[in-house]
């Protein structure tokens, strides 16, 4: 099985000094997209913004809600800036940035080019968002946004006509269910955890499940479809043989023994043990099995036991060894 369910947006209307929700001119990126689909890039009076603010890291990199990157944001924000300068020739854009995290191929000089193209970079603290406020009759533009500028020190007001808030990516709402159905684990944000980020990044602690994408953390597409093809090979080598081979050590349950208590069903973290409710016994699926051993020691009736690592086995072992 591969896991790909993805992410959600962050939520805007969280940081209340953006104004999202409240002014009709700051959007989301999301929205943005939509506009230049729909090849219609003006403000909610129907007209061609001559200002124009695109403000990075909303709800990434804070302490205040997720403290990882979104890594997408600051390449899409350039993208942003060129599509502006393009739709609306004359158009001023500001790019509102912590840093700027410009990874990748060709992204530094992309970076560069946008720059060339008279870009407005300003920088913002950490922590220290901008706020975000109606302009006044007689300003030139719809609303004006205040920014402690990091490299002057200055607390300068930038106008805008149309703010597009570049939203972080975060894991679903759902999340949380997914994991439970599957049996495989949450980071502290939320994420799939991998068996390895750096050796074994798309397979899962339970065997045969797979993660690809932006449910695992967030990434590009590039980064998501090298992964889903990761998954896929990983799942065609396991299966193209036209037999899967398991482990020779397993856990096995008595059933005469074995009580039908199920605390051993609830405490495998593979799922390796289902519960039989005709007999009213529990029975080990020995493929998911991953002889961790957790079962054995826990069974109140001393039911079960690894195959290959009973009692009179170990014994027999010590014995060979001391004599
Ligand atoms: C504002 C923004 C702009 C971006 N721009 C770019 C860009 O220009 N270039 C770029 O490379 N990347 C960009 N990205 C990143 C890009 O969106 C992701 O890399 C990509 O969408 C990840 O693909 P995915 O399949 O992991 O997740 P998703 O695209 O989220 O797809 C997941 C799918 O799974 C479905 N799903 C969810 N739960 C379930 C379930 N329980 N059962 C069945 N189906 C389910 C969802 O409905 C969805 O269709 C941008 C991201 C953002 C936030």
């Amino acid at each position: 099985m591969i896991v790909a369910t993805g992410y959600q947006e962050f939520d805007a209307s969280r940081i209340t000094h953006f104004g999202y929700g409240k002014l009709p001119n700051v959007i989301t990126s999301f929205e943005f997209e939509r506009m230049v689909r729909e090849g219609r890039i003006e403000t909610a009076e129907e007209r061609r913004p001559q200002y124009a603010a695109i403000l990075h890291c909303v709800g990434s990199r804070s302490l205040e809600f997720h403290a990882y990157c979104s890594r997408v944001c600051c390449m899409t924000a350039l993208k942003y800036a060129h599509e502006l300068k393009s739709a609306v020739p004359g158009c001023y854009v500001s790019d509102v940035y912590i840093d700027m995290h410009a990874f990748g191929k060709g992204c530094e000089d992309f970076y560069r080019r946008s720059s060339e193209v008279k870009t407005l970079f300003i920088m913002y603290g950490k922590n220290d968002y901008p706020v975000i406020r109606k302009a006044e009759p007689g300003d030139d533009c719809e609303m004006l946004i205040e920014v402690s500028e990091q490299l002057s020190g200055e607390r300068i007001e930038i106008p805008a006509d149309l703010v597009i808030l570049m939203v972080g990516m975060e894991a679903r709402a759902d999340a949380a269910e997914v994991a439970r159905l599957v049996r495989i684990s949450q980071d502290k944000d939320g994420w799939f955890i991998e068996s390895h980020p750096k050796l074994d990044p798309v397979a899962t602690t339970t065997e045969g499940v797979f993660i690809a994408g932006t449910c695992a953390a967030p990434k590009d597409i590039p980064d998501s479809v090298a992964q889903a093809r990761a998954a896929a090979a990983r799942i065609l080598g396991k299966i193209a043989k036209g037999i899967i081979e398991v482990d020779a050590v397993f856990a096995e349950i008595d059933e005469e023994a074995c009580s039908g208590c199920r605390i051993c069903n609830e405490l495998c973290p593979y799922g390796a043990i289902e519960y039989k409710a005709d007999v009213k016994r529990s029975r080990v699926i020995s493929a998911l099995c991953k002889a961790c051993g957790a079962c054995v020691a826990a069974c109140p009736s001393g039911a079960i036991r690894a195959r290959h690592f009973t009692d009179e086995q170990i014994l027999a072992e010590i014995e060979g060894v001391l004599a």
